[in-house]
């Protein structure tokens, strides 16, 4: 197609946009289009010719017609938070879609317990919301740690775990009873008992069918745009209780293999915890020099953190359970550390002072703005722990002059519950030199990462945005019939491949 067509082609779907959702709500001034061309990673861009804000599914649906018609991809995008390079434009070019504008509570129905919200408002304003109606009430899993400005669509999209609530109620995921969807091609859907028209309410993802919502969840935005989503939605606890541990080496014992005695512990037990993290000892000497965090410093720890946060209806039954679970870490031999924040009661900030939207800002932060970090988190069997400790420092070994020629950085983690089998691995490059010249070599060194987790660990990634979703495909991880698989839904959804073009290389397969 020659320059003038392909200039032409998008001046017409340029106006067709602007006809659907009005001047106001779409650019394609060059600045504008720059600010939306990387999320929180260091390295991958893409740079969109248009951003468009719609206010509602409608409007969504007629813009992928208008996308379909002239050949232009599409990237859904709610608070691009992501840190994988999923809100963006696989290489330059076509529109990003903000949902930010789509940020209303629909429905609180508490006869039900469940909560219907248009899916660009974030994790922390809606809890914020339930907090204040009838009994107060919240999401259960929080969200992810980026919830003051990530989405729902995008913890949704990515199957996000890791703010508060992750130990008890898992991946947010587990709490949607059903969604509205603009497919590919512009129909409207609902999934869940609301695609029987003559219900009322949202209630459960299933029935009507197989479990359809399932092809929304974790899908990083390619099976169809996310207007609207349900979710439970449960009382606020009335009891919490909290407890930090220092997890040092004892008697040649390293602190990860420490700690997973005490986790699986917990885990096994199906003790009522509400969370629980362990920040090794490398990240807790960070946190230390950088002095981000006073308590931290105050708390004169010399091994890593564990904490923990417990909720109950009454408080017998928060001090029964706090009991089991603190004897467990006592006859562990960890040391507890103060009941306050100031004496280092990480599991008190988090729960009570909004730590559970804070903790991972230091964390992917700490470098400031002349380093970032690539990430690649995952799900791992709780006892994997050591044998990832054995991975990262094996591979920052083997990898220490490439990380030398790519500007600096080092693979790293910490480790949050995710109940009831397996923990998070919260982690990857950080502090790689933020400089643009080192792009190309911290992709390659990222791609690897990703791909030794995968290989030698099997590893469970779930924000598959670019590198990782191309990295599983690339490194042979999906069985050919999985893939096939993959290809062919995505092909009936979206035949003209214009909705996330590029991830997990589907549309080059068609
Ligand atoms: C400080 C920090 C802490 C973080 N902590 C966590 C954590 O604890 N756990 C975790 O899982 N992640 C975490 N992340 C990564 C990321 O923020 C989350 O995965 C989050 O859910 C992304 O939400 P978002 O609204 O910003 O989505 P975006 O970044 O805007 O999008 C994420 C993906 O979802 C798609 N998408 C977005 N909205 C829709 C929609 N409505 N319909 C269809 N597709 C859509 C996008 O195309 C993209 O692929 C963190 C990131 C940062 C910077």
């Amino acid at each position: 197609m020659g320059v003038e067509r392909i200039m032409n082609e998008l001046q017409n779907v340029y106006e067709q946009i602007e006809n659907i959702v009005g001047t106001k709500f779409v650019s394609d001034s060059k600045p504008i289009c720059y600010s939306y061309s990387m999320n929180c990673d260091a390295v991958l861009q893409g740079i969109p010719e248009i951003v468009v804000r719609p206010g509602n599914a409608e409007e969504i649906s007629a813009i992928l017609k208008a996308a379909n018609q002239y050949g232009v991809k599409i990237i859904p995008r709610g608070g691009g938070a992501d840190l994988t390079g999923g809100a963006k434009p696989i290489g330059d070019g076509g529109i990003v879609l903000d949902l930010t504008r789509m940020n209303k509570v629909l429905d609180v129905d508490e006869r039900n317990q469940i909560v219907t919200v248009e899916t660009g408002i974030s994790w922390s304003e809606l809890c914020d919301y339930l907090s204040k109606i009838g009994v107060g009430y919240y999401t259960g899993s929080t969200g992810p740690a980026s919830g003051f400005s990530a989405t729902i669509g995008g913890g949704l999209s990515n199957n996000s775990v890791g703010g508060g609530g992750a130990a008890m109620y898992g991946a947010v995921t587990e709490q949607c009873v059903g969604l509205e969807v603009v497919l590919p091609t512009g129909e409207i859907i609902f999934t869940g008992t609301k695609a029987n028209s003559f219900c009322e309410k949202p209630l459960t993802r299933f029935g009507m069918g197989a479990d359809y919502s399932g092809i929304f969840l974790g899908d990083v935005g390619i099976h169809g745009v996310k207007t609207k989503a349900s979710f439970n939605m449960y009382p606020l606890p009335e009891y919490a209780a909290y407890g930090t541990y220092d997890i040092k080496k004892l008697q040649g014992v390293a602190p990860s293999d420490r700690v997973i005695e005490v986790m699986m512990k917990w885990q096994q037990n199906h003790l009522p915890l509400h969370d629980f993290y362990f920040w090794p000892q490398a990240y807790a000497r960070i946190l230390k020099a950088a002095n981000v965090f006073p308590p931290i410093s105050n708390a004169k720890v010399r091994g890593g953190f564990l904490f923990y946060t417990a909720v109950a209806k009454t408080q017998k039954e928060l001090d029964v359970n706090v009991e089991k679970i603190e004897k467990i870490a006592s006859d562990a031999e960890l040391r507890k550390l103060g009941d306050s924040v100031e004496e280092g009661n990480l599991g008190k900030w988090f729960y009570e002072e909004e730590g559970r939207w804070q903790w991972a800002h230091a964390y992917w932060g700490l470098s400031g703005t002349n380093a970032g970090t690539c990430g690649c988190c995952l799900k791992a069997p709780t006892y994997h722990l050591p044998d990832y400790v054995k991975l990262y420092e094996e591979w920052n070994q083997r990898n220490q002059p490439k990380l030398d020629e790519a500007g600096g950085g080092s693979a790293s983690f910490i480790v949050f519950g995710v109940h009831p089998c397996y923990i998070d691995v919260t982690g990857g490059l950080l502090f790689v030199d933020a400089d643009p010249k080192f792009r190309p070599i911290q992709y390659e060194l990222w791609r690897d990462l990703i791909i030794a987790q995968l290989k030698e660990l099997g590893g469970m990634h779930y924000w598959m945005g670019e590198i990782i979703g191309q990295a599983m495909v690339e490194s042979g991880a999906l069985s050919k019939e999985y893939y096939n698989f993959m290809i062919s839904i995505k092909k009936a959804l979206d035949p003209n491949g214009i909705l996330s073009p590029g991830k997990f290389h589907l549309t080059e397969n068609y």
